[in-house]
């Protein structure tokens, strides 16, 4: 069975519309990107399947591991192994780093019925995923993203992902705002986490340069809500010739 199945999935915000009927189905180690233009819904999918609370999924599933979590919180679908890298993270004034990786990762081990990290076990594992991300160890002990370059948000969003050790990381922009040498960089962080076969990520992004580094096995094209193709990594390149104008959302 896949590990994420969404089937037609409608979604709305404050009684406007935005998801209509989308579906897709990812199985483990697999690589998805979902492009597309501005407004067409892809950020707004990756918070519906997070469980974000100003969504109301009006018709459809959406299935982790053959189980529906439409009605699960939030932080009990990032305790089942799914993780969300928001396009633009949060600054969390007054909390350190560590504080609230430590927190996070703790929350996760309590619902799985395992212990608390012994604090110094903690530190070595962070000291462990930071080197892997590139992150220098004066992080942990900064505020949560305050004054953190673009480049150094997302890698400590992709910090915690190696830290929760999810299962499906959903990463809406992570090229966004980057230099060439920052998404350089940050792909083959990617890279390194996907070489447990068992990941799988969702890549949302406008660009066609990201997907040069970090090969998908599928690109989907979503457009006013629905994903209209589907396709292998050369349709990127389709994509870059033609624009997305071609591809009609299908009306319902
Ligand atoms: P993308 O990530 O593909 O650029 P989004 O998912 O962010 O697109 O947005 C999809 C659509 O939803 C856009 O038309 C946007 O204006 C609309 N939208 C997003 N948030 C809200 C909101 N809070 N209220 C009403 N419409 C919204
Ligand atoms: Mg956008
Ligand atoms: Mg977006």
């Amino acid at each position: 069975i896949p590990l994420l199945e969404i089937r037609n999935l409608h979604a709305n915000i404050n009684n406007n519309k935005i998801l209509r009927g989308v579906n897709l189905s990812i199985f483990e180690g697999e690589i998805h990107a979902i492009m597309g233009t501005n407004g067409s819904g892809k950020s707004t999918l990756s918070k519906v399947i997070a469980g974000h609370p100003s969504y109301d999924v009006i018709e459809g599933e959406i299935l982790f591991q053959g189980k529906n979590i439409c009605d699960l919180d939030p932080d009990l679908r990032s305790h089942l192994g799914l993780f969300l890298a928001f396009q633009y993270p949060v600054e969390i004034a007054g909390v350190d780093n560590q504080e609230f990786l430590e927190a996070i990762y703790n929350a996760k081990q309590v619902s799985m019925n395992l212990p608390k990290a012994n604090p110094l076990f903690f530190y070595e594992l962070l000291r462990e995923k930071l080197k892997m991300v590139n992150l220098d160890e004066s992080f942990i002990s900064r505020n949560v993203n305050e004054g953190f370059s673009g480049g150094e948000k997302k890698r400590n969003e992709i910090l915690q992902f190696a830290l929760l050790d999810s299962i499906l990381g959903i990463l809406d922009e992570t090229d966004s705002g980057l230099d060439i040498d920052a998404l350089k960089s940050i792909s083959k962080t990617i890279n390194i986490l996907m070489e447990n076969k068992n990941k799988s990520i969702i890549l949302i992004t406008h660009y066609k340069r990201l997907l040069e580094y970090i090969k998908p096995d599928f690109i989907h094209v979503m457009q006013d809500g629905q994903i209209v193709k589907t396709g292998d990594a050369t349709l990127a390149n389709l994509l870059e010739e033609k624009g997305y104008d071609w591809l009609k959302p299908i009306s319902n």
